[in-house]
């Protein structure tokens, strides 16, 4: 036989291949597969009873069944149950179907009921042969994918059922959540792990089904209890492993009699004092890298709240202690503002020392690379900047101390895993700077970040007037772009942001171009420049120098400004289609003006749809951004809208998305976790790991990054 030829799988390993996809595997794995919904089919229902739109099961005696040719094809069945009859339509229908379904026949039938002028009707009801006894429990409809029968499925989540180990690992004697008194959680404390998951995959009737369905049941509060115990305990577990870890401690030398130390040298060399807030990060900060355990901070703070000096200042604590620092940044083009300014802030304190800003990035030529690399590896950089770059292989520091991430939530969970690989050596760990522009709300902070600390600068910098957001339909373009003309014509600069379209990337270019081409007719004697991503990098780089030195007028832009982008005579922003737009990224993208003193506008355009409306949740979200400039505020409507797991986005959450707990909903639940987890990992490391590795598995590594 020819090696070539495959030999054909049996039938069955489509179905566990499927499961596999699924995540399926261990028998813990399918016991806590839970079930989306439940179909009664404890009962039956006299067809009398059963009402318009109701899913109901009968029992009843095909009296009459026809193939009709008109308007098309189907099987037209009359049944009787001695109470009323129904008729039954089937588009599709084999010659076995016609066979049970033939007069005569006694059928156990479910569907939906609907009384039309004919009477009563169902579409394409389940059916079998009347007989056998009633299900004691409602049937478990699952969550499956192609390739695997909802019986199959059933069938193995039973048996694994059976056979599963389900040892208590909540430690002997652990108060119960603090649960509203009115749920019968809250009055009787928790259930059992197997007693839930029973009672879950086999309900019994009784239940009021909109206890399982909004996961308020008792038995559904010990499971996401359980969930997010898990996810505790493993963020304090990575906590605990850091805490272990060394790092360099970094400690400014006190400077010479009559001189300034590095740090003071910088803060002289600003062009402005630093507010209070980050001042008070600065030191949180500071404290931290002074330690030999590994700082793991995340910097949050809204847009345009001076996040990058904060990291300049730190960057200079490390320096002036004797070590290299990296800076690195999720695109080139803010990488690269990054470099100018910290180029212009540290190096004339840093050239009398011999000491140099070097710069990485992917577009780099060869030779300048090399020197680049030549400059890490002797230390002479004393601080590195640039994009993905800096964690690349060939990149040897000579002493890394400190990592700072720009924009932390736009790297993926595989590439912070990565870096804090990378960037340990010689037994010695960097310490490590994360900055977010994307407020995280307290729930999230607290679940997903239960492993960093957290500084925040909650105060802009002195004398921003707040930016006004005015939302306008497109039909009204055209005073848009006059006030762009005044605008420019007060020696203002101005954003337009094209259209996100999110299935083309051409398009979304064909559109920028287009806006580019009109807004330069209609601006004659304006410069109007046009940034996106698929240009050369030395042209967006020369477009961008333009529009920093002032003397481009209008900027057209895709997203690509997204992030970071510095231009505080930039006053005027215009987001096209901004319905398409996700809040948060509405604010980073408005987070672009009202840098400077001048008073600041953002004007989002909507189109409306077919019937001249713009959607109610788009009209929602609009009036959000109108309503506040707060972040905070922002992300929690966003959160809102949209919930937790598209807020944080596939990549952020990585594999460490909850299934069943709800952040907003279960907070009491979550409180009562993260109370419960240190004290468990200390008291009970056998139960904390039994626990960890039921619910989380391999994943558990990967939640550390
Ligand atoms: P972000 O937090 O969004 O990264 P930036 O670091 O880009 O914000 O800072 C926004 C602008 O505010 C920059 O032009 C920066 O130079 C300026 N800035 C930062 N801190 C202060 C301050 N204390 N006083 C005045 N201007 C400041
Ligand atoms: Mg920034």
């Amino acid at each position: 036989m020819p090696a070539s030829v495959p030999a054909k799988k049996p039938a069955a390993s489509a179905a566990q291949q499927a499961m596999h996809k699924l995540g399926l595997v261990r028998d813990i794995d399918l016991a806590l597969h839970l079930p989306l919904r439940y179909e009664d089919e404890t009962r039956i229902i006299p067809l009398k009873n059963a009402r318009d739109g109701e899913t109901v099961q009968i029992e009843a005696t095909v009296t009459q069944s026809e193939v009709q040719l008109r308007p098309r094809r189907m099987l037209k069945v009359t049944v009787d149950d001695g109470t009323g009859t129904c008729v039954l339509t089937f588009f599709s229908f084999y010659p076995s179907h016609q066979k049970t379904l033939s007069p005569g026949a006694v059928l156990r039938i479910r569907g939906e009921v609907k009384g039309g002028f004919w009477g009563r009707q169902m579409l394409h009801p389940a059916f079998k042969l009347a007989g056998g006894e009633l299900p004691q429990a409602l049937t478990p409809i699952y969550p499956t994918t192609a390739g695997l029968p909802q019986p199959y499925l059933r069938r193995a989540i039973a048996s694994a059922l059976q056979r599963v180990q389900l040892p208590e690992t909540l430690p002997p004697g652990t108060p119960p959540p603090v649960l509203p008194y009115w749920s019968e959680a809250g009055l009787h404390g928790l259930l059992g792990l197997r007693e839930a998951l029973y009672f879950l995959h086999n309900p019994t009737p009784d239940v009021a089904l909109a206890t399982l369905e909004d996961h308020s049941h008792p038995a559904w509060q010990r499971l996401k209890a359980e969930e997010l115990l898990a996810q505790q305990l493993s963020q304090y577990q990575a906590k605990r492993e850091r805490a272990r870890l060394r790092a360099p401690a970094l400690r400014v030398p006190p400077p010479a009699a009559g001189e300034q130390s590095l740090v003071e040298q910088f803060l002289a060399v600003l062009p402005f004092g630093l507010t209070g807030a980050q001042q008070r990060v600065c030191r949180e900060i500071a404290d931290d890298m002074a330690r030999t355990m590994p700082m793991h901070r995340l910097l949050q703070g809204d847009v345009g709240s001076g996040k990058t000096v904060v990291a300049a200042l730190s960057a200079m604590v490390c320096i002036a202690a004797g070590w290299q620092c990296a800076l690195m940044a999720p695109t080139e083009i803010l990488a690269e503002q990054h470099f100018g300014k910290l180029v212009g802030w540290l190096e004339p304190i840093l050239e009398p020392l011999g000491k140099k800003v070097a710069w990485l990035s992917g577009a780099q030529k060869k030779k300048e690379r090399a020197a680049m690399l030549a400059l890490v590896a002797s230390g002479e950089a004393a601080l590195v900047v640039g994009t993905h770059a800096v964690i690349q292989e060939q990149v040897q520091f000579h002493n890394l101390a400190l990592a700072v991430i720009d924009e932390q939530h736009r790297f993926g969970v595989a590439q912070r895993l990565a870096l804090r690989q990378k960037l340990a050596h010689a037994g010695l760990e960097p310490h490590l700077l994360m900055m977010s522009a994307t407020p995280i709300p307290r729930t999230l902070a607290m679940s997903y970040y239960a492993d960093l600390d957290v500084s925040v600068i909650d105060e802009l910098p002195p004398g921003r007037t707040p930016i006004v957001t005015k939302v306008i339909s497109d039909s009204r373009k055209d005073e848009v772009i006059a006030r762009i003309g005044a605008q420019v014509a007060a020696g203002r600069q101005v954003y337009w942001v094209c259209p996100l379209i999110e299935e083309s990337e051409a398009l979304d270019l064909s559109n920028a171009t287009a806006t580019h081409t009109d807004l330069s007719e209609a601006l004659p004697g304006v410069m109007v420049g046009l940034l996106h991503s698929r240009m050369p990098t030395a042209e967006k780089k020369a477009v961008m120098e333009l529009f920093t030195a002032g003397i481009m007028g209008v900027l057209v832009s895709t997203t690509v400004i997204e992030v970071g982008v510095d231009v505080p005579n930039a006053s005027l922003m215009v987001i096209e289609h901004a319905e398409r737009f996700g809040l948060s990224q509405l604010h980073q993208l408005r987070g672009r003006v009202g840098r400077g003193a001048a008073a600041s506008a953002c004007v989002l355009l909507y189109a409306v749809n077919d019937n001249g409306r713009l959607s109610d949740t788009g009209k929602e979200r609009l009036r959000a951004m109108a309503e506040t400039n707060d972040g905070f505020e922002i992300a929690r409507r966003d959160l809102e809208i949209r919930g937790p797991g598209e807020f944080l986005g596939a990549r952020q959450s990585g594999a460490a998305m909850l299934r069943f707990a709800d952040l907003e909903q279960d907070i009491a639940l979550l409180e009562w976790a993260r109370e419960l987890a240190p004290s468990m990992l200390e008291q009970h490391p056998l139960l904390a790991e039994m626990h960890i590795s039921r619910w989380l598995g391999g994943k558990a590594e990967y939640l550390k990054a």
